[in-house]
């Protein structure tokens, strides 16, 4: 078989639903801004997660991060546990709120936050751990709670891969403290950009309700009943973080679309990945329970040194690849790599993710799988 278009490692799978939502805001609506549709995704976001808690939408997953930290209100330079494999958007997050991250290791198994490391991390300043829920996957998070417990941190949870996964018979977002979503491009869902905050913590609801609207008080009631305010006050740092009606009606639709189409598709394109590559001796695949999750990225750990040899030949095959992610301590900003973390780095030269996306064909994914396999031959 000769693949001439590229194979894209992820995209937006966007149609005639998003085109007639978008059509129905400028054509009967009219308002483009932050109004009753912004309300409406947060109220359809609250149901699909099934939770009591509160949604706030954002215009991104790194501003909910900012924002889900910044409404805790702590002293600033508070130290921050997260996992240096993640993508850069966490630790600018948490430098935004104007507080450290603390680069921390991962459990090579789940490549999330290594528990035993950040225990050995945490200092008078460690206000909050930080899991990331890599690849959809969201490590012992009973056991994290349980740690974030007994040293009195705060717990802000970067769930943007894990949007629509299932811990413990509940959907992630719908328990927890401060719980982020990230609706970009190409995350489970897209909103065209966007991003949600779950808490149930009203002091930090209140926080970042204002927070999103330039710290103006109580704005966002206004807006939901299609005011303004022209007299108000501000009592903490804000920031044009709000959604948009527009970005809003993408995601409604794209709420829609998860549980019947996109998740289903996801595992199943997954499980295909993992039963056929299970035995490559070169490779060693993640284990997942593909019935929980709703998988995100579909990364495999390359042996022997062949990263970077397998993913030239993928491209030269029109196999878009990715590196998820380059760890954030070999960053200038966090300190270049003057600290040594030898599992993350040992994984960071492993790591290739291949393509994964609900528009992903059988036909496609036969012929990386192939591709996969006769490089190893
Ligand atoms: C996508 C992503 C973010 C940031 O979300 P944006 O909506 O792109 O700002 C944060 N953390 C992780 C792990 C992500 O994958």
């Amino acid at each position: 078989m000769t693949q001439v278009e590229k194979i894209r490692l992820s995209k937006s799978i966007v149609g005639e639903a998003e085109a007639e939502a978008l059509r129905r805001v400028i054509i009967e609506d009219g308002y483009l801004g932050m109004g009753k549709h912004v309300q409406n995704f947060e109220q359809k976001i609250k149901e699909y997660l099934e939770t009591e808690k509160e949604i706030v939408c954002v215009n991104s997953g790194t501003a909910a991060v900012h924002l889900g930290l910044a409404g805790l209100e702590l002293p600033p330079d508070s130290e921050v546990l997260v996992q240096s494999l993640t993508f850069v958007a966490t630790f600018q997050a948490i430098g935004a709120a104007r507080l450290r991250p603390v680069a921390c290791e991962v459990d090579p198994a789940t490549v999330t936050i290594d528990l035993a490391d950040a225990e050995r991390r945490i200092t008078e300043k460690t206000k909050v751990i930080l899991p990331v829920h890599y690849a959809s996957r969201v490590g012992d998070l009973e056991a994290l709670y349980r740690l974030a417990e007994k040293y009195k941190l705060r717990v802000v949870e970067d769930a943007a891969h894990a949007f629509g996964t299932i811990y413990n018979n509940k959907k992630i977002g719908s328990f927890g403290d401060v719980v982020c979503f990230s609706f970009d491009g190409i995350k489970n869902i897209t909103s065209g950009e966007g991003g949600a905050i779950v808490t149930a913590d009203p002091k930090v609801l209140a926080h970042i309700k204002d927070a999103r609207l330039l710290g103006v008080q109580k704005d966002t009631e206004k807006r939901y009943s299609g005011q303004r305010s022209w007299d108000f006050d501000v009592k903490n740092q804000g920031y044009r973080y709000h959604m948009s009606n527009l970005f809003a009606a993408i995601g409604l639709a794209q709420l829609n679309r998860l549980e019947a189409e996109f998740i289903p598709r996801r595992r199943s394109l997954a499980k295909n990945y993992f039963n056929a590559l299970i035995d490559i001796a070169g490779l060693k695949l993640f284990e997942n329970d593909f019935d929980l999750i709703a998988p995100h990225i579909f990364p495999v750990r390359v042996l022997g040194d062949r990263r970077d040899a397998l993913r030239q030949y993928l491209i030269e095959n029109n196999i878009e690849c990715g590196i998820h992610y380059l760890p954030n301590h070999l960053l200038t900003l966090y300190g270049g790599g003057s600290e040594k973390l030898p599992t993350t780095e040992q994984l960071y030269s492993e790591l290739l993710s291949i393509p994964l996306h609900p528009g992903l064909t059988d036909e496609q994914q036969n012929h990386i799988i192939e591709k996969i396999k006769s490089f190893f031959q």
